[in-house]
């Protein structure tokens, strides 16, 4: 008899394991899946590069207390991420900074004159609906359709003015020329990839673990008191409302034999191809190598549900869900697909350090 059975062993599942266990309590964690790390999982590939198999992951947090509990389970290594964007023929820092607007525009502002730039191209008196209104707020119609509009197409598939504006919130407008994507104070890789930090998370002699196992077909083989479930919620309910959309991608590989494909961990491609962005191993691991794996993102309608969709009548139907589970005596949902969140990694291990807080 389990006190816990844990589905999911992705960041939100695995924390909760962990700090179960730390708490006395005999836990099962299971996934669907042949590995352990969710979205994160990274491994070798046939050319020895290690390569995120699920998309790119920078590990970022204003959070110390959630930096301070991974760093129990790994070291670091220095990484601030930096993007470019292909626009109109030139690679330039994303987010927008005084660099970008003088390389596209040929004029010479600094960081006391740009302000004013902005403010002559921004939609004043508006207020903010959607993910569009979030962009054309502060740097205007132009920069928004070279740096988002296409984009944000080509990720969702649903115009920007019909999404939440919390999607292109992430992306700040910058005053300066910093041109690192994050700014948060704790950043970095986890030193020898996110699997084997997991696999450290995990190594606990209250833990079992069991793979290649869907929650369906053990649910009622399996002896446990309590449950915390980070696979999709309406998955859970058997779609009793109706299928939460999610939006998928496929990635495409490509080892080149060069020591480096491009001058930045990631490029992003607005307004061309049907990938949104190619990011680049080895910028974010250190790792050297004669030979170099990109990944290319193409954006999918079906396939694994890598993204919750930030719109409102997907927040109504997800409410319809959280009210069934809050019916419910001692299960509990967390994570990305368990919330259905747009959230960062930091966010579903903070989520799960204050979920196990309050468990007995
Ligand atoms: P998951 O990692 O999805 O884990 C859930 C697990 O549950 C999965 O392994 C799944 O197989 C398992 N499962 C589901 N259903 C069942 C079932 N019925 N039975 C058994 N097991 C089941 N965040 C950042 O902070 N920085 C980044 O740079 C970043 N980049 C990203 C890039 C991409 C392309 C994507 C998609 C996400 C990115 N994220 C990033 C977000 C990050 O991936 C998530 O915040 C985090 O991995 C979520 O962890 P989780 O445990 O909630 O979910
Ligand atoms: N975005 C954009 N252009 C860019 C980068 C981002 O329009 O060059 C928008 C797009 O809608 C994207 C969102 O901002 O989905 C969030 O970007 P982020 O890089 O945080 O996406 P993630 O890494 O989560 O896929």
């Amino acid at each position: 008899m389990f006190d816990y059975l844990v589905v999911g062993c992705g960041l939100s599942g695995t924390t909760c394991a962990r700090l179960l266990a730390e708490k006395g309590k005999q836990v099962l964690i299971i996934d669907k899946r042949d590995h352990l790390a969710g979205n994160t999982y990274d491994s070798y590939d046939e050319h020895g590069i290690l390569v995120h198999n699920y998309g790119p992951h920078v590990f970022h947090t204003v959070y110390k207390d959630v930096w301070d509990f991974l760093s129990r389970f790994t070291g670091w290594r220095d990484y601030e991420h930096r993007v470019l964007a292909y626009v109109r023929g030139k690679l330039v820092p994303m987010p927008i900074n005084v660099d970008t607007v003088n390389t596209l525009y040929g004029t010479g502002y600094d960081e006391s004159s740009i302000a004013g730039f902005y403010e002559s191209v921004r939609e004043k008196d508006i207020e903010i609906k959607n993910a569009r209104d979030m962009v054309v707020s502060k740097i205007g119609q132009e920069l928004y359709e070279l740096f988002f509009r296409g984009y944000t197409l080509k990720q969702w598939d649903i115009d920007p003015q019909d999404l939440d504006s919390e999607v292109t919130a992430r992306i700040p407008v910058r005053y300066n020329r910093d041109d690192r994507y994050f700014t948060d104070p704790y950043q970095g890789m986890p030193e020898n990839g996110y699997t084997a930090m997991v696999e450290k998370m995990l190594d606990h002699p209250n833990i079992s673990i069991l793979l290649n196992t869907d929650f369906k077909a053990v649910r009622d083989r399996v002896e446990y008191a309590r449950l915390i479930f980070t696979g999709p919620i309406d998955y859970f309910f058997d779609y009793r409302f109706g299928r939460l959309p999610y939006r998928s991608l496929w990635f495409q590989f490509e080892t080149h034999e060069m020591e480096y494909y491009q001058p930045a961990g990631t490029v992003n491609y607005p307004n061309d191809y049907d990938f949104t962005r190619i990011t680049e191993f080895k910028h974010l691991t250190g790792q050297q190598s004669t030979v170099t794996t990109i990944m290319k993102e193409y954006p999918a309608s079906q396939g694994e549900p890598y993204y919750p969709i930030p719109r409102k009548e997907n927040r109504d139907l997800y409410n319809q869900y959280a009210q069934e589970a809050a019916r419910l005596n001692h299960v509990w949902f967390t994570g990305r697909l368990g919330k259905y969140k747009y959230a960062n990694m930091d966010i579903v291990v903070k989520d799960a350090m204050d979920l196990v807080t309050c468990l007995e």
